[in-house]
């Protein structure tokens, strides 16, 4: 049943050290909405517990795409829009520009931000596997100060993360070290468009002659949260992909991805598909990598 919104405030404080100092003063007490392109259907179906909404659209202190040296840094409001058109990501971070463009339509790609995607912590958002696979690191901000951590530390299971009520995203930073991997990303869904992944992968890898030298591999709803496939990766590191040995390094790295698959039924997907389809999309993208 839709909300009652005469029983919401939303309040805009115009500065992020105005929210911090709210958030701080009152812990838990505060929802910070930034597109809202989730909370909002949680309004519509009466999900929506939390009366006090905190803008954060607004502040333009978290929407931004710069470099920094080797890396770089993308505030928590940047949208998809955003990152869709950005000329860096889209010739050094090609998997984000992928994800970002296949992240609902484009009206929530005008609204939705990267900040909402990582904090709403489903185990199927699409940009997830990428910032996993490209290393990123998650920088967070309350009143007290700044924490930066590896992403692949962020989430703790299924909707729950490492960040504290007072605390918000503030942005994610991303090495721009990829130009020699080989890319891949691959999201299974009903349609190719506005659709929950039942399953994606995402995937990088540097080869040395026909051996894999390093390979980093990233997955949505594979288990309760976004994980690396760290079984997977420890398999193929070093494997030969010469034309004797593919079918038996194939072989083994899906047993492995086997092993650390935990998927869950849902009205997207079976468990038993979305392992299949997992280990079919690896060895997909290790055909891809003799082409
Ligand atoms: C029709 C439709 C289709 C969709 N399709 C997809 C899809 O294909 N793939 C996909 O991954 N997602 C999809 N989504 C989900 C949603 O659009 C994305 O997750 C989006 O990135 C959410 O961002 P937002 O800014 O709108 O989040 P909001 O709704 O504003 O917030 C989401 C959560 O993040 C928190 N939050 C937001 N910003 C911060 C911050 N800086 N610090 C701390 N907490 C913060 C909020 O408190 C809330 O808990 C879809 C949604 C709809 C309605």
């Amino acid at each position: 049943m839709r909300s009652d919104v005469t029983l919401y405030e939303l309040t805009a404080p115009p500065t992020l050290a105005a929210v911090l100092d709210k958030l701080a003063a009152e812990p838990g007490k505060h929802t910070p909405i930034a597109g809202g392109t989730e909370l909002m259907v949680a309004l519509g179906v009466g999900r929506l517990q939390a009366q006090s909404l905190l803008s954060l659209q607004h502040l333009t202190e978290l929407r931004f795409i710069r470099q920094e040296g080797d890396a770089l840094v993308l505030g928590a409001n940047t949208t998809f829009t955003d990152i869709r058109k950005n000329a860096l990501i889209a010739e050094h971070l090609p998997l984000l520009a992928q994800s970002a463009s296949w992240t609902g339509a484009i009206a929530n790609q005008n609204r939705g931000t990267l900040g909402g995607n990582i904090v709403n912590a489903s185990p199927a958002a699409d940009n997830p596997p990428v910032l996993l696979v490209y290393e990123a690191t998650i920088t967070l901000v309350s009143a007290k100060g700044t924490r930066t951590l590896p992403y692949s530390e962020f989430h703790l299971g299924y909707k729950k993360t490492v960040l504290q009520p007072d605390e918000l995203v503030h942005s994610v930073t991303i090495p721009l070290a990829y130009d020699e991997h080989r890319q891949y990303i691959r999201k299974v869904g009903t349609r190719n468009a506005l659709a929950i992944s039942k399953i994606a992968l995402a995937g990088i890898a540097k080869l040395d002659g026909e051996r894999i030298a390093e390979i980093r591999l990233g997955a949505a709803s594979l288990t309760d949260r976004p994980v690396r496939c760290a079984a997977a990766e420890a398999a193929l590191n070093g494997a030969s992909l010469a034309a004797e040995d593919l079918e038996a390094t194939i072989k083994v790295a899906r047993a492995a991805l086997a092993t650390e698959a935990k998927p869950i039924d849902d009205i997207r997907s079976t468990a038993r598909y979305r392992s299949a389809v997992a280990e079919n999309l690896l060895e997909e993208f290790l055909r891809e990598l003799v082409d």
